[in-house]
């Protein structure tokens, strides 16, 4: 694994903050770079805990949904959500688990839903209830999340991850510094409003994750494969890595091995230019949480040798002309340098492509052609190398401060020999920012490893 989610929907502040800690130590004893990402949980709404042995829901059966939270029974469900039945309307879906129950809202009163359960099964603790997006009231980020924010932000935390975002105004209203100054914020598409707003989302973000668990139950199932495509193909343009996320490997919970479907959408989603690939329950309450992450790591390294490189390359040059109008000049000078480094790297059939980024930004937009040369990273900034764990294909190694560009680039080579598996002689494709008036990438040269 290369990045370690903490999904703060479950547990308290105080284990998030032990978890994180032995992450640290962990990855500081194996003496690999290992990303940390917080996952605030956003405006979710809960059910009053239905009880450990749970409550079963008949298909068929008229319920009453009412806000509350005291306890929830099988025909009587208690939502932790103060306006509900004044935002929900007769017709609404109410999707309770992760859609496994579903009841549609037919009548209310003024303090009661009355929903037809047309999807039965049983429910037991404090159940999550997906509410279509549109009708709630509350917005990502809520109190919560920027209290968990402040905490992790604190620590030093990689990478934080905003749920239920609706618009770039929600990501902004994070208020965090630009990364590498603070964490990579990386926002979920997971509502309708998030999929008609993504350009927008995107360019506030620093990444981008389809979570396809709230996503599927907010879109049509059908349209789902699509959007992933859509959403990938959007961020890679822009040079935001993207996460494809949620049921990936599903049946691993309880499973030793995943079913054929979930191992082929594992791969498709490697095909469709993901550049990290996420585990959720499989992990956190799974019965073999390792043998999954190296199930999911087999494939997506077989994955990566099927990979149409070429035609992915001549893709991302085709598309991000289309998305370039809104750059600004820096971004577009990265853009090109980048797109020149992976045909040069190519052409010369380079053994690297080393390249010296502070934000980790020139990385990431090299990163998106998936040149099939090597690409290390150096960045002075312990919080760029971790958030480069995120970005496919990329090495990243720290490196010093030093007062000239020259210095740089000569410990970078250096390091490449000594770290980074190069040898005297090998020829190199590096490319860095010399201008310190602008965070444009705007040298390319062809060096060879002393
Ligand atoms: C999802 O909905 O797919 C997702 C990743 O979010 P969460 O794990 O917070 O439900």
């Amino acid at each position: 694994m290369d990045v370690a989610r903490i999904n703060t929907s479950h547990g308290t502040l105080e284990q998030h903050l032990h978890t994180y800690e032995r992450l640290r130590s962990l990855s500081a004893d194996a003496a690999r770079p290992l990303g940390i990402l917080v996952d605030l949980p956003g405006p979710k709404v809960r059910c009053a805990s239905f009880g450990e042995d749970g409550a079963y829901l008949t298909e068929g059966d008229l319920i009453s949904v009412v806000s509350g939270d005291i306890g929830s029974t099988a025909d009587r469900v208690e939502v932790q959500y103060e306006t509900l039945v004044a935002d929900l309307r007769p017709g609404d879906r109410l999707a309770f688990g992760d859609g496994n129950v579903v009841a549609v809202v037919e009548d209310k009163t003024s303090d009661t839903l009355k929903a037809r359960v047309i999807f039965g099964g049983l429910l037991r603790g404090r159940s999550g209830l997906h509410i279509p997006s549109d009708r709630l009231r509350i917005t990502a980020p809520t109190s919560e999340d920027l209290k968990l924010l402040d905490a992790f932000v604190e620590v030093g935390v990689d990478m934080v991850a905003l749920s239920f975002v609706r618009s770039a105004h929600d990501i902004r209203r994070l208020g965090v510094e630009p990364a590498p100054r603070g964490p990579l914020v990386i926002a979920k598409i997971e509502t309708r409003a998030a999929v008609d707003n993504l350009e927008g989302i995107i360019q506030a973000s620093g990444a981008v994750m389809i979570a396809r668990g709230d996503l599927g139950a907010e879109c049509p199932i059908e349209e789902l494969p699509h959007l992933q495509k859509q959403i990938i193909e959007a961020c890679i343009a822009h040079g935001r890595p993207a996460i494809t996320a949620t049921q990936m490997l599903e049946s691993m919970i309880s499973a030793p091995i995943p079913t054929r479907a979930e191992a082929s959408d594992v791969a498709n989603a490697v095909f469709d230019g993901s550049s990290a690939v996420m585990l959720s329950g499989e992990t956190a309450i799974g019965r073999d949480p390792v043998a999954t992450v190296r199930t999911m790591a087999r494939i997506t390294e077989r994955a990566d040798q099927e990979f149409d490189y070429e035609s992915w390359a001549n893709h991302i040059g085709n598309l991000r002309s289309q998305h370039l109008d809104d750059e600004s000049e820096a971004g577009r000078i990265t853009d090109s340098l980048t797109m020149a480094a992976w045909q040069v790297a190519t052409q010369l059939n380079a053994k690297a492509i080393l390249c010296l980024s502070r934000t980790g930004f020139t990385v990431r937009s090299i990163a998106r052609f998936r040149p099939t040369t090597p690409i290390i990273g150096f960045s002075p900034d312990d919080l760029t190398v971790r958030q480069l764990s995120l970005s496919w294909g990329a090495y990243p190694i720290k490196t010093i401060d030093r007062a000239t560009p020259g210095e740089m680039i000569s410990d970078a080579l250096q390091l490449a020999r000594d770290q980074g598996g190069l040898r005297s002689g090998d020829l190199t494709v590096f490319v860095s920012g010399q201008s310190t008036k602008t965070r444009a990438t705007d040298t390319l040269r062809v060096m060879r490893i002393p």
